[in-house]
């Protein structure tokens, strides 16, 4: 059973009511989650409030003694966090094991160390010394969503911790075991009661009350599109500071001059890894004309090669979609795609594995051709193991089709031409571009989506930046 955390204790929602927790690789409920609503956020910030008056001005060294605590722990129980996030989630426990665990712990880590090296600015001229004091918010909220559980919540709460906030996360109803297991690590290395607070439940009900309580002055916030905009409507009215982090439709854009060994197995990774259920993932491949034929036979039997199915098995490529809306969501995509003309070359179905996962959510790696750049499953965001190949002559039509959508959050490039490489990355409108390379992560770099793909960044100091306010001491000479 998950529960609250809420002022350093484990707690049962005020509502008493509870929903059903899923293992999407099996469609079986295993669990119950809290329906919290807004009077368990209004514990959460009673809390948090008091706790940040001490929080707040005890030296950034000790708030990090406390992140060392919790990752030794996190170290102790890593299996069974890894565990614990393939079945809430579907993902290869492989996976969980080599990609949403360690940078999980590595978030506390890089946050902790970082805080050390922050230096806020001052200007000195004949007439005045100005000095600026950056200072924590006060209490804030972190939402995150269900891709990369543990992985996106401690990227939100390590900064604004660490920084002197106090916390209301609250992780996505589809996959909140993680950030239950986190709470009571966080309780076993002795954190202040307050300082962190984990409320569980519908967006819609504990979401909302966290983005409406007017106790919160910041949001950081990573899901859909269409919840960030209700998040930036509902905050505007109180002025809170808000951190976006969209959707995407990310292009991947493959010259002939590329290292094509190399973009074709980092290529299968963009497009499958996670189940495609990465906001960094690339669906859109645009193929320069000369290699199109060619690309599209070799990337087509890789993709066939994929081993779809239980998560648990160690050689699993691609596990279940998280839930049963959503994989009929990716689904309904194929269907349209196939509608509007597109070939299916290989997937395109629901997968049913042999054994204990005949009935889980799983769909087949799906590979798609023949659709016009500017058609519905060519701009909206499809969030699965769904990917369309699109031929292209020159640079210029190219990025005309890449840069079409609303969305703008990163993109790739395959060239051996450096030339081309700094062209093409300069006119892409994304937050980040990869250049014969995906999801190389340097912890200190922005991070963060152009157009509907969100506000701000994320990441080394902007994060520190965005968790503090400040204030301008102006002496005079
Ligand atoms: P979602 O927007 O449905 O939910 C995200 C979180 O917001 C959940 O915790 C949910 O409970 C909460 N929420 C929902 N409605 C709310 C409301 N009205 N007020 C406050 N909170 C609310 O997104 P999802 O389906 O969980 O995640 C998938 C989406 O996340 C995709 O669009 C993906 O691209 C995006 N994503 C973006 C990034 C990024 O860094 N840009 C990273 C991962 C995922």
């Amino acid at each position: 059973m998950v529960k609250n955390y809420i002022n350093g204790e484990l707690l049962e929602p005020l509502s008493g009511e509870y929903f059903d927790n899923y293992d999407p690789s099996v469609a079986k409920a295993y669990g119950i989650v809290p329906d919290s609503d807004e009077r368990d956020v209004d514990m959460a910030a009673q809390a948090a409030n008091n706790a940040f008056k001490e929080w707040s001005q005890i030296p950034a060294e000790e708030r990090s003694g406390y992140f060392f605590k919790i990752i030794s722990l996190m170290q102790r129980d890593f299996n069974e966090l890894a565990r614990a996030e393939c079945v809430d989630n579907g993902k290869p426990f492989s996976l969980a094991k080599s990609v949403d665990i360690p940078r999980a712990i590595r978030n506390l880590e890089f946050f902790a160390s970082i805080i050390q090296g922050f230096e806020s600015q001052s200007h000195h001229t004949k007439e005045a010394l100005n000095y600026t004091l950056r200072s924590p918010l006060g209490v804030v909220g972190a939402i995150s969503p269900w891709n990369l559980p543990l992985y996106l919540f401690t990227w939100k709460i390590a900064p604004a911790l660490i920084s002197g906030n106090c916390v209301i996360a609250k992780p996505s109803e589809l996959t909140p075991m993680t950030a239950y297991l986190f709470s009571e690590l966080c309780i076993e290395a002795g954190l202040p009661k307050g300082v962190l607070n984990v409320i569980h439940g519908y967006g819609s009900k504990a979401g909302r009350a966290i983005v409406n309580h007017p106790d919160v002055k910041a949001i950081t916030f990573t899901g859909g599109t269409k919840t960030g905009r209700e998040i930036a409507s509902s905050a505007s009215g109180t002025f809170k500071k808000l951190s976006l982090e969209l959707g995407g439709k990310n292009p991947v854009i493959v010259f002939h001059d590329c290292d094509y060994e190399k973009m074709l197995a980092t290529t299968l990774l963009s497009s499958f890894r996670n189940q495609g259920e990465i906001c960094l993932c690339g669906s859109r491949i645009f193929v320069h004309k000369d290699i199109y034929e060619k690309f599209k036979k070799d990337f087509t039997e890789n993709t066939k090669k994929l081993k779809v199915g239980d998560p648990l098995e160690p050689d699993t490529d691609q596990g279940a979609i998280v839930s049963k809306e959503h994989m009929e969501k990716i689904l309904s995509y194929i269907e349209l795609a196939e509608k509007d003309g597109g070939r299916i070359l290989c997937g395109g179905k629901r997968f049913t594995p042999e054994g204990r996962c005949r009935e889980g959510w799983f769909v087949e790696p799906t590979v798609i051709e023949g659709l016009p750049y500017d058609c519905k499953v060519n701009q909206e965001e499809i969030f699965g193991p769904v990917v369309t190949l699109i031929p292209f002559e020159t640079e210029e039509e190219v990025l005309n089709m890449a840069n079409s959508t609303d969305y703008g959050l990163a993109s790739v490039i395959w060239t051996e031409n450096l030339s081309r490489a700094h062209r093409v990355a300069s006119q892409i409108q994304s937050g980040i571009v990869w250049v014969n390379c995906w999801m190389i992560r340097d912890l200190r770099t922005p991070f963060g989506g152009v157009k509907s793909s969100g506000i701000g960044r994320e990441g080394g100091y902007e994060a520190i930046r965005f968790f503090t306010e400040a204030k301008n001491i102006c002496i005079k000479i």
